[in-house]
Order: C-alpha cells, then sequence, then structure tokens
C-alpha cells in the first residue's frame, strides 16, 4: 500500500450563519470534475458538483450545506478553492474604450486575491418587518437549496415570490410565533398574496438588498491608458 498524504485543516467562519468549521483542501480529482461541470456551462450541474465538494472537504460534523444561506456556500467555496488551488486568480478582460473611433481592443490580465473578497451587508436593512402594529414578519437569507430549486421557476415573478414564501422564518401576532417550518405553505402563499402594495415593497426590500460578495477593481489599460472599473462578482468569474 502506498503512504497516505496527509492534508492540511484549515479553519473558516461563515459571514452570515456565523457557523465555525474545520476543512481540508479538495484533491485534483475533485479539481477535474469541478472543471468539467464548469466547461458544460450547464449551472445546475455545476452547483451540484460545488455542494458535493464542499460536503467531502467539511470535516466538521453535522454541516448541511444545501441548508446555508447561499453566500455563505459561496463564501465557503471561494476560500475551499482558494486554500486547494491558490489565492491568486488571473482574469483577463478586453479593453473596448474607443481610441480615435476603434476600438482599443488590448487584452487586460486582471489578477486578485480571493481571500480579499468581502461580503458586503447592508446594514440598513432590517430581516424584521413590521406589517400591521401587532404582525410582523422574520425573514431568513435565502438557502442555497431553494435558491437552487427554484432556478427552473417559470418567470421571475414567480421566482420572486417562491423565494420570499421559502425565505419566511416566522409570522408573530404579538402572541403566537408562527414557524414556517410548522405551517401548511399553502397558507404562507395566501398570507403573501394577503398583503398590500406597501407591505409587500417592505418585503420586497430585504430580498433585493441581500448581502453579496463582490469587489469592485480599478485596472488600467497599458495600452490606451483608460481607468475601467470591474466587478467581481458570482462564483463563475473566480474560477479560471
Ligand atoms: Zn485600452
Amino acid at each position: 500500500m502506498l503512504p497516505k498524504i496527509d492534508k492540511p485543516v484549515y479553519s473558516i467562519t461563515l459571514p452570515l450563519s456565523k457557523k465555525e468549521l474545520k476543512y481540508t483542501p479538495f484533491t485534483v480529482k475533485e479539481q477535474r470534475n469541478l472543471l468539467l461541470s464548469l466547461e458544460t456551462g450547464d449551472i445546475q450541474t455545476m452547483e451540484k458538483n460545488i455542494e458535493q465538494v464542499l460536503k467531502n472537504c467539511t470535516i466538521t460534523e453535522g454541516i448541511e450545506i444545501s441548508k446555508l444561506p447561499l453566500i455563505d456556500v459561496e463564501y465557503y467555496f471561494l476560500h475551499l478553492r482558494a486554500r486547494s488551488v491558490g489565492e491568486i486568480v488571473e482574469n483577463q478582460y478586453v479593453c473596448n474604450n474607443e481610441v480615435d473611433g476603434k476600438q482599443c481592443g488590448n487584452n487586460i490580465k486582471v489578477s486578485f486575491n480571493i481571500l480579499d473578497i468581502p461580503v458586503t451587508i447592508n446594514e440598513d436593512v432590517t430581516d424584521t418587518i413590521k406589517l400591521t402594529d401587532n404582525i410582523i414578519i422574520k425573514l431568513k437569507y435565502p438557502e442555497y437549496s431553494v435558491v437552487k430549486r427554484m432556478e427552473n421557476s417559470e418567470t421571475v415573478t414567480d421566482f420572486a415570490f417562491n423565494l420570499i414564501i421559502e425565505s419566511i422564518d416566522y409570522i408573530h401576532d404579538g402572541e403566537q410565533y408562527y414557524y414556517a417550518s410548522e405551517t401548511d405553505p399553502a397558507e404562507l402563499v395566501e398570507f403573501v398574496n394577503s398583503l398590500n402594495t406597501e407591505q409587500f415593497a417592505k418585503i420586497e426590500n430585504f430580498f433585493n438588498n441581500l448581502p453579496s460578495l463582490r469587489k469592485d477593481l480599478k485596472v488600467k489599460c497599458p495600452k490606451c491608458g483608460f481607468e475601467h472599473e470591474i466587478t467581481i462578482e458570482g462564483i463563475e468569474s473566480f474560477f479560471e
């Protein structure tokens, strides 16, 4: 039998759920699967693979990846990627600045450290919303599995509405707490449908301002000197 390779162990605190966990880097075999799924361009295959790799690499017991907020999963995955393949990612952009009526067209290389990508939380946005004098609704960040499942929604409106239904934590009427997990989904749908426009807008505001994993970079084109502002966002842009 060949000797086993010892893997290093890292710790991470997930930014939204505040869960602390230990993990090991992924192997070349797992990396190959991830790259293959990326090449297919099929988001669902990619997400399934990401979830599986995270499960394989998590040492801490009792962590359900699919139940974590989407941003926690993406943040965790970026860190795992950094520890497995390297912290620095290099992307290429074509300079679209016009010089003398012609596109510059220069290839600009942009490199950044994945571990420097912050989670931005909008502190002004509350998850507890007062609907009437005595009824409040408490929302939670959409879970990874919920967002994944809903990508099949027929329309954007369906997606938004279902996301709200699935992300209710509880409703409180001043006396009793009605937890969504213990409530018939049809009742939740009826409840949300009965809201007026103003109440619904308050709920939408929470979902329109979810935390994000992004970084703005300023990059100067070495050929024409134009300063580009590039936003790095979404895990696809961290793969190379
Ligand atoms: Zn240029």
